[in-house]
């Protein structure tokens, strides 16, 4: 469907129509994947849909996080696959992180798809698929337990993208750092990970990128004092701020078209 320029929501709506292409052609996206995304662009729409500063800094943090890592990894599941597969690639170039393909609703059929989407956007290996997510993580019921012992299982630190709670707290467990990418600051993985991006994978991927290949360049103490001042619960809280400042203001704006509790007729 083409989508005027001038619509308001034209970027949102774009990125929707992606996802529902990749849903329908090409079974990269699952109906609950199209579901998540909607609830991320609620939370996208009261965060004004841009960039805001907490998630610049949450940004800065996970690239500093993945720059220090011995063993970084990127974990994908289908929307990330259909959103952002080239910046993904791209941070994992930079950062040296692997990538591994890791889905809650898993088919060999569905992996193989998705890592290929990957493949074309450049990525040259790719973990996870098949026989060889021969690991387990033992505190999960569901099919994501099944991971790569060269990706995830042994990773120091997994960036994980609009993700369930239930993982991000099984990683914890096992000691390892978790940056998530989630809209909503009230979900399970945004409360629980050591980093959390409140903003939309597609606006942070390439944030992300930019940010790790700037860090780079810089004396590796400049990454360890990012992360030593970075606190991710007071970050999380000026986002949570944000929100109820934007739903406040937008109060106010209301009562201004309300005359003795009424409102007016425009
Ligand atoms: P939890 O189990 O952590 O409480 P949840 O049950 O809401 O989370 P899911 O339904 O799996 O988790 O949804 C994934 C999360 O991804 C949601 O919190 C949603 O806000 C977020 N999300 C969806 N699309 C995007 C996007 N494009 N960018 C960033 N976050 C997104």
């Amino acid at each position: 469907m083409k989508i005027p320029p001038d619509h308001p929501r034209a970027e949102s709506l774009e990125t929707r129509e992606k996802l529902i292409e990749k849903y329908a052609a090409k079974g990269v996206v699952t109906p609950a994947g199209l579901i998540a995304h909607g609830r991320g662009e609620a939370f996208d729409y009261l965060l004004g849909e841009k960039t805001t500063s907490p998630a610049l800094r949450a940004i800065e943090a996970g690239a500093a996080a993945m720059l220090l890592a011995e063993k970084p990894v990127i974990s994908v599941n289908g929307n990330v696959a259909a959103l952002v597969a080239e910046d993904i690639v791209k941070l994992s170039e930079i950062t040296t992180a692997k990538i591994e393909v890791n889905l809650f609703y898993r088919s060999l059929d569905r992996e193989k798809i998705i890592g290929k989407l990957l493949e074309k956007a450049g990525a040259k290996e790719i973990l996870g698929i098949g026989r060889h997510a021969s690991a387990r993580i033992h505190e999960l019921g569901s099919e994501r337990r099944r991971v790569d012992p060269a990706g995830i299982y042994a990773a120091d630190v997994v960036l994980v993208p609009l993700e369930d709670g239930d993982r991000t707290q099984a990683l914890l467990k096992m000691g390892k750092k978790v940056i998530a990418v989630d809209l909503n600051p009230l979900s399970r993985t945004a409360q629980k990970a050591s980093i959390t991006i409140v903003d939309n994978i597609v606006r942070a991927a390439p944030k992300l990128t930019d940010a790790a290949d700037e860090l780079k360049r810089e004396d590796p103490k400049r990454c360890q004092e990012i992360l030593a001042s970075f606190n991710n619960r007071k970050n999380l809280n000026e986002s949570i701020t944000l929100i109820n400042q934007k739903l406040s203001s937008l109060a106010e704006k209301q009562k201004d078209l309300t005359v003795g509790g009424k409102r007016l007729e425009l």
